[in-house]
């Protein structure tokens, strides 16, 4: 995931000043050279970082952040404050009045998710700020681009308008206007045509359309592995169209990053949206707060919570908690707790969110944990409902036919029971104490 190694490195700075008891202004040095080569090395540009540890430094002096009560954390604080200034703004992003027609462009060049991105925006504003959105298929210079838009609305549940036969996009977006208005649509998402590069003719179809619409939002989606091309894009197409955010693409790569934390210093274009996977469900509202957080190593507790509140299935946790307090937990139990860890995703981004695990996240393997939930999925469904119910059915032949069913081997039934026996004895052990503390339940 992008920033990853800066979130690493920042970590450790900071980790070499908090060993200090009192900071003097060659710890101040230090820990900015520190901070400076990290950003360098995560691709920031040079002119951004300059002025972002010009500031921090006078401010640190200003303040007379060396010489307080607890001199780390003021530094930390302040670092903090920087970094969400340089990723601001504060207002949270796509937070319409409820009834308020909101038009929304997408721009960019091709193949850097627009079409998707669109999609994504389309499926989080109707599930998460029940909005009716229409999405508008206007890139018509792509021959697929209306097929993969018809196909990612039903996915994402809204409306798609598309008119296959018409060969002006500013036609297509007229009527679409006009539908939208008869069919009480309150968000109305253009996607159009993209261009390897920027050129004269994109602009001028762009331009027509954005006359048109005066759209509420314009946003640009950039390939965060396209490194500081990013800002010169950003530039054209906001010279143009007066962009209101970007939308920061496959987040997921191994991108460095950096652009994300400079295109808003040089161009004055905020980060609203980062898309961190190809699933429509892979993309996340920009939060400079959060993602200052993160990358000081305080975690993101906050989208975590979100996170597991939209993924996790409350009552089926409640209803196997219950059961546990029974004193009852089956294989089927196992195989609810383990459906709700693949639901989580990556175990690995999850670590990342909390504060202080970010660099033991480095210690997890996401490819193998979900092959080792898949495996132990397999070998229960495999079973018979009695043998879920009743672990003392399970003989050799038995465990064989198991392991033959589910394509896995003796060993990793055995290791599965072994597993399941010890998680009964701990469900056992919670529910003596459970009796005895009236607090716990
Ligand atoms: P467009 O030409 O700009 O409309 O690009 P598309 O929306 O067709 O996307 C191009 C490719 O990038 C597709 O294969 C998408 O699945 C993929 N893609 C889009 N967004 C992301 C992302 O955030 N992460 C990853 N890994 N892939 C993405």
């Amino acid at each position: 995931m992008a920033f990853d190694r800066l979130t690493e490195k920042l970590t450790e700075s900071f980790k070499r000043i908090t060993k200090q008891d009192r900071i003097s202004e060659k710890h101040l040095d230090t820990l900015l050279s520190d901070v400076r080569l990290a950003l360098l090395d995560a691709d920031v540009n040079t002119q951004v970082v300059n002025q972002f540890l010009d500031k921090i430094h006078a401010s640190a002096l200003n303040q007379k952040i060396l010489t307080s009560l607890k001199p780390n954390e003021a530094l930390m604080k302040l670092v903090y404050d920087e970094l969400v200034e340089l990723l601001g703004p504060e207002t949270p992003s796509f937070d319409y009045p409820k009834g308020q027609k909101k038009v929304i462009l997408f721009v960019g060049l091709q193949g850097t998710g627009k079409t998707t991105s669109a999609a994504k925006l389309a499926q989080l504003l109707r599930s998460k700020k029940d909005r009716k959105v229409l999405l508008v298929a206007a890139d018509l210079a792509r021959p697929a681009a209306i097929d993969q838009l018809e196909i990612l609305a039903e996915q994402a549940q809204v409306s798609v308008f598309v008119e296959k036969d018409e060969k002006n996009s500013l036609n297509v977006v007229k009527h679409a206007m006009k539908f939208a208005e008869n069919g009480n649509f309150d968000t109305i998402i253009v996607d159009t045509a993209g261009r390897l590069a920027i050129d004269e003719a994109l602009m001028l179809e762009l331009k027509q359309i954005h006359d048109y619409l005066n759209p509420d939002e314009v946003l640009l989606t950039v390939d965060a592995m396209t490194g500081q091309d990013v800002i010169h894009t950003a530039d054209g197409f906001n010279r143009n169209l007066n962009l209101t955010g970007l939308v920061v693409t496959k987040f997921d790569a191994d991108a460095k990053g950096g652009a994300v934390l400079s295109v808003k210093a040089l161009t004055g274009v905020p980060v609203k949206l980062v898309g961190t996977g190809e699933k429509l469900d892979d993309t996340d509202i920009f939060y400079p707060d959060r993602m200052a957080n993160r990358l000081i190593g305080m975690g993101d507790l906050l989208s975590l919570v979100e996170q597991a509140q939209d993924k996790m299935d409350i009552e089926a946790g409640q209803r196997s908690m219950e059961r546990i307090m029974e004193g009852l937990f089956t294989f089927d139990d196992m195989l609810d707790q383990f459906n709700q860890l693949s639901k989580m995703g990556s175990l690995q981004n999850m670590l990342k969110m909390i504060p202080g695990a970010s660099q033991l996240a480095n210690q997890v393997n996401d490819t193998e944990s979900n092959a080792m939930i898949k495996k132990n999925k397999a070998i229960i469904l495999s079973m018979t409902p009695e043998e879920r119910e009743d672990a003392s059915l399970l003989r050799a032949s038995r465990k064989n036919r198991i392991a033959k069913g589910s394509g896995t081997t003796l060993n990793d039934v055995n290791r599965l029971i072994n597993q399941y026996e010890k998680a009964k004895e701990q469900m056992r052990l919670l529910k003596r104490l459970a009796k005895n503390n009236p607090n716990i339940r």
